[in-house]
Parts: structure tokens; C-alpha cells; sequence
């Protein structure tokens, strides 16, 4: 059976860390991650989620199945937290929204439905994009093709490119869009820019698929969610993919939702009724303990508060990185201007690094970042950051 298996390729970035592991140069530091990292360089467990998870523990409840479409209190949490609590589109009850094995789940779950959908659609991802995003449409199998959206001149979005790419695409394509803190790059459009896409996507009848994976990480929960809240305003349906694994360092637990926006409430009873076939021949129903944990800190005020007191701490550290990035730099002598670095948002840098600068951190000053240049961010801290804007420095310099 398996004798003509071909071995895939390994997934980069995980593969990268595989390497960083076994590297064993004790200052050694991985920017390749995609995940926050907290001053003392560990995951951290937020007070909030500590909270609900003694809560819970001390409830001492049974571990029964969960309903297929997930904890009802997490979904409507979820929905409130993107589209805003007073949104027409929930109070009229046209949009359903499912728990989802984070956001990568919620990715999946709507790309199978919506290829029950619209079978000859092409999907287009942003140029670059996050790296499953494309392998991800593929195996639900669409054809995936890419808009411009990085300009390596600028270090910013190449807004012509791209909205000339979408009104070239036939109608009803899908756009994935990253709703803030795009991944890789930390570009991402203003406010204007957003006007100006979502007039593009209205007019040329394309569908929206808003990934949402760090929203608080930006510049806040609300503003972070205005990209969505626009397309939603404009009364376009569209899918929105949550990720939880981020905003409340919960990533094992795997937790995150998908929201699709209709026409109508009796819409909507019938997409959900889809969308939950698609669950139950995946993997039938979600798990609960971490979906439980968000469920009680989106709906509990005191655990909310405390999550958005947390997460301003969080984007807080990572813009206090980013610049103390871009002065220890010029202060070892780099002459180029690095201040689009502060500009960028979220937990990732463009940094602008060839291949071949990275390869001459990792090997010579034992610092993993991603090929492209992509560093987290949030993977810097007072301890690290002399040695990593030394580093930088020496392999610009050459
Ligand atoms: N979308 C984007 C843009 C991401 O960066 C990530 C995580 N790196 C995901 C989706 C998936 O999130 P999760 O880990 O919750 O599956």
C-alpha cells in the first residue's frame, strides 16, 4: 500500500523550529515562530483564562459531547467581537457562526462549503500570504491565484496592484483577506485603503473571506475589527474565520469560530443546517474545555475586562519592540531607515532581510527567522534584543 509514498516536503516554518531545537549555541533565538512570547521569552497563561479554567475545573462537570456547531455562548461571543454588539447584521439573526478548531478550522470548514457552493470558483490569497492558506484552499479544491499586496520597494501594500487584480477576477471568486496584522508582512491597508477594496469586492461581486487571527493586536479589539465590520456594513455576505490561539495564548487548545453573514434569519437556518453536514463528516462535533474557557471570558464582564487589560499588554510590548528594534539598529551603525517596521502591525516584520542575511544569522549568530525575512516580533524581549539588533546590524552591513 504505502511502497511509492513520496516523502513531503516539511512545513518550513515548522521545520525551522525542528532545527532551532536541536541547535545547541545556548544564545540562540527563534523569530521564526508565530506565536507571542512574554518579556521572560514564554508563552504566557493569561490571568483571565487562569481564572475560567479554575472556575471550571472546580465546577467539576462531566466531559459530554458538545452540540456540532459548538458552545452557543462561544459562537455568539465570537460574533459579537467582530461585528461589534449593536450590528443590524445580528440583530436581524442573519449570520451563523460555528465553533472551529481555531482558525485554521474555521478556514477549512468554510472553504469545504463554500466549494459545495461555488465548485468552479477560483480563490484568491494575497501575494504573500500566510503560508497554509494556499495549500489549504488547494485540498478543498479550488484553484488558488494570488493578488499583489506587498511592495518590497515601499515596504508597504501596493494598493493599485491589487485592486487592478481584483476587478480582473470573474465574479463570485473568493478573496481571502487579512482582516489586520497581515501575515507575513504586518502591512495593512488603512482605513481608506479598506473603503477602497471593499467598493472593489462589491462591485465586481466577489465573496469576502475575512481572516481574523489577531484581532487586539493591532491597535485594538474594535478598531482591529473594522475591515469586517465595513464589508458587513456594505451588506455583502461574506465568511469570517476567527482565531482565538493568539489572543488568549491558547493555541493547543485549538479554538476559534467561523461566522458567515447571509441575507436573512430563514438564510441562515438553512447555511447552518450546511455547515453543520460539513462538521459532522470532519470531525462531528468540537472539543470543549477551550472553547469553555473563551465562552466565560467573552461573556463574563469582569474576565473580558481583564482579557482586554491583557492583550493591551501584549500589543503594548510589541510595539515597544518594534521600536526599540528600529533605534538599536541605527545605533549600531545601520544606515538604512527601518522605520516602516514601526509602522507595521501585529506580531510579524517584513524586515526586509534577503534569504541570504538569514542564513548568515542562523549560522553565525544562531537567530532563526523565515527565509522571506519574516521575524515575530513578539519573539524579541530585553533580554534578547541587544544581541538581535547587534546581529541584524553586523549581517547588514556585511
Ligand atoms: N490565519 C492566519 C493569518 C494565521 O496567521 C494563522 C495562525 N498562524 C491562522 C489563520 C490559524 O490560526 P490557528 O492557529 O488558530 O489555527
Amino acid at each position: 500500500l504505502f511502497q511509492s509514498v513520496e516523502l513531503a516536503p516539511r512545513d518550513p516554518i515548522l521545520g525551522l523550529t525542528e532545527q532551532y531545537n536541536s541547535d545547541t549555541r545556548s544564545h540562540k533565538v527563534n523569530l521564526g515562530v508565530g506565536v507571542y512570547y512574554d518579556d521572560d521569552g514564554r508563552v504566557p497563561l493569561l490571568r483571565c483564562v487562569h481564572k475560567a479554567e479554575v472556575d471550571r475545573v472546580q465546577a467539576q462537570l462531566a466531559h459530554s459531547y458538545l452540540p456540532i456547531e459548538g458552545i452557543a455562548k462561544l459562537n455568539r461571543g465570537a460574533r459579537e467581537l467582530v461585528l461589534g454588539k449593536d450590528s443590524e447584521a445580528i440583530k436581524s439573526e442573519r449570520c451563523v457562526t460555528v465553533q472551529s478548531i481555531g482558525g485554521t478550522g474555521a478556514l477549512k470548514i468554510g472553504a469545504d462549503y463554500l466549494r459545495a457552493l461555488l465548485p468552479d470558483a477560483k480563490v484568491a490569497i494575497s501575494k504573500p500570504s500566510w503560508e497554509n492558506h494556499r495549500a489549504l484552499f488547494e485540498k478543498a479544491g479550488f484553484e488558488v491565484v494570488e493578488y499583489p499586496y506587498y511592495d518590497p520597494e515601499t515596504h508597504g501594500l501596493n494598493l493599485d496592484g491589487m485592486l487592478d487584480f481584483l476587478k480582473s477576477l470573474p465574479a463570485k471568486s473568493i478573496v481571502v483577506l487579512h482582516a489586520c496584522c497581515h501575515n507575513p508582512t504586518g502591512v495593512d491597508p488603512t482605513p481608506e485603503q479598506w473603503t477602497e477594496i471593499a467598493k472593489v469586492v462589491q462591485d465586481k461581486e466577489l465573496i469576502p473571506f475575512m481572516d481574523i487571527a489577531y484581532q487586539g493586536f493591532g491597535d485594538g479589539l474594535q478598531a482591529d475589527a473594522a475591515a469586517v465590520r465595513l464589508f458587513v456594513e456594505k451588506g455583502l455576505n461574506c465568511l469570517i474565520s476567527t482565531s482565538f490561539s493568539k489572543s488568549f495564548s491558547l493555541y493547543g487548545e485549538r479554538i476559534g469560530a467561523l461566522t458567515l453573514v447571509t441575507d436573512s434569519a430563514e438564510e441562515a437556518a438553512r447555511v447552518l443546517s450546511q455547515v453543520k453536514r460539513v462538521i459532522r463528516t470532519n470531525y462531528s462535533n468540537p472539543p470543549t474545555f477551550g472553547g469553555a474557557i473563551v465562552a466565560e471570558a467573552l461573556n463574563t464582564p469582569e474576565l473580558f475586562a481583564m482579557w482586554e487589560e491583557e492583550l493591551g499588554e501584549m500589543r503594548q510590548r510589541i510595539k515597544e519592540m518594534r521600536s526599540q528594534l528600529v533605534n538599536k539598529l541605527a545605533e549600531n551603525g545601520v544606515n538604512m531607515n527601518f522605520d516602516f517596521v514601526m509602522a507595521q502591525k501585529g506580531m510579524f516584520s517584513y524586515s526586509g532581510l534577503t534569504a541570504a542575511q538569514v542564513d548568515k544569522l542562523r549560522e553565525e549568530h544562531a537567530i532563526y527567522a523565515i527565509s522571506s525575512g519574516r521575524i515575530c516580533v513578539a519573539a524579541l524581549n530585553s533580554k534578547n534584543i541587544d544581541t538581535v539588533a547587534k546581529a541584524i546590524a553586523s549581517v547588514i552591513k556585511g
